[in-house]
């Protein structure tokens, strides 16, 4: 028997009917009374009014810190001083001189020079992003008395990759510095060479390493700036090749990563493998420097090299 003929039905007027039999529990009813949304009446919380884009939550301590003060703090955690990573523009105007900074080669860009899948809309999308044209930016400028030829590095661009460009513009800038006879100074953060340009990256390691070859003869002094994170291609060329290398505390700095080496020396790794503190501790980098004090300490040591150099 169909039990769907047990449905209750009223026509208009009409008194409704039991059907004469009980339909089996085990057969739903067709319609069920449809039961009210929930309406979440509960007012929202003060930490959900805060407007998205405003506030950073610190990875190292979890504070919540106001983007205007994180900003103003060159972009440190004013409570545990963690190094959130700072844009090549912001970081330059930290170090220079009101208005003495010359960029030099801002135009130069790179082109998809071994046809590598995407590698055209990568460099669209991160040129449109970080609104630079590749992962470093060079010139000259003041810092302190001292007139410097300065490469700041971008990790917000693919990155911050050595490829063609990023070498081509190093090497023009140190170039530059030997002729004026000023001191180069660069601030590294990269993941290593760019592979979607093959070799043309790797030739950049040599090209780079040789002028700052050049710079040395002429009894120039250069200083590198390890910043979170220098690995790779650019850690194995000008990046480790400072007269003075210093870093920013807490700072990630090797040639392959941590699982890389574990896995091909099958060791265990110390605690603090690869920071700024372990590799000060062991002799790869002459000091840990915080943000703050970058500018105050490179006038130092500037101050010092000049110095040395008259007498
Ligand atoms: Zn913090």
């Amino acid at each position: 028997m169909d039990t769907t003929s047990f449905t209750k039905k009223s026509i208009g007027g009409v008194a409704q009917i039991e059907p004469a039999l009980t339909p089996p529990i085990t057969h739903a009813p067709t319609t069920f009374p449809v039961k009210p949304k929930q309406i979440n009446v509960k007012p929202r919380s003060k930490k959900r009014d805060i407007p998205e884009g405003l506030w950073t939550k610190c990875p190292t301590c979890g504070t919540m810190i106001f983007d205007k003060e994180l900003d103003e703090n060159l972009k440190v955690c004013p409570k545990c001083q963690h190094h959130f990573p700072i844009g090549s523009r912001e970081r330059i105007h930290s170090l220079v001189e009101t208005c003495t900074f010359e960029e030099m080669d801002a135009e130069m860009s790179s082109v998809d020079v071994i046809k590598f899948a995407g590698y055209r809309g990568k460099l669209e999308r991160d040129r449109r992003n970080t609104m630079l044209t590749d992962a470093v930016v060079t010139g000259i400028g003041k810092i302190g008395a001292h007139r410097v030829a300065l490469g700041v590095m971008d990790f917000g661009f693919m990155g911050g990759s050595m490829g063609s460009v990023v070498g081509e513009k190093l090497t023009r800038l140190i170039e530059r510095a030997t002729e004026g006879g000023w001191p180069v100074v660069i601030i590294s953060t990269s993941g290593g060479a760019r592979m979607q340009e093959g070799v043309f990256s790797l030739m950049q390691m040599a090209k780079t390493s040789a002028a700052l070859a050049y710079h040395a003869r002429q009894r120039l002094p250069y200083v590198s700036v390890l910043t979170n994170n220098s690995y790779g291609g650019v850690m194995a060329s000008y990046a480790a090749l400072g007269d003075l290398i210093l870093a920013e505390p807490a700072a990630l700095i090797g040639f392959a990563g941590p699982r890389v080496i574990k896995d091909t020396t099958h060791a265990d790794l110390p605690p603090g493998f690869q920071t700024a503190e372990f590799l000060l501790d062991h002799g790869l980098i002459d000091a840990t420097v915080p943000r703050k004090e970058m500018k105050e300490q490179l006038m130092r040591y500037l101050d010092y090299f000049a110095a040395g150099k008259k007498n």
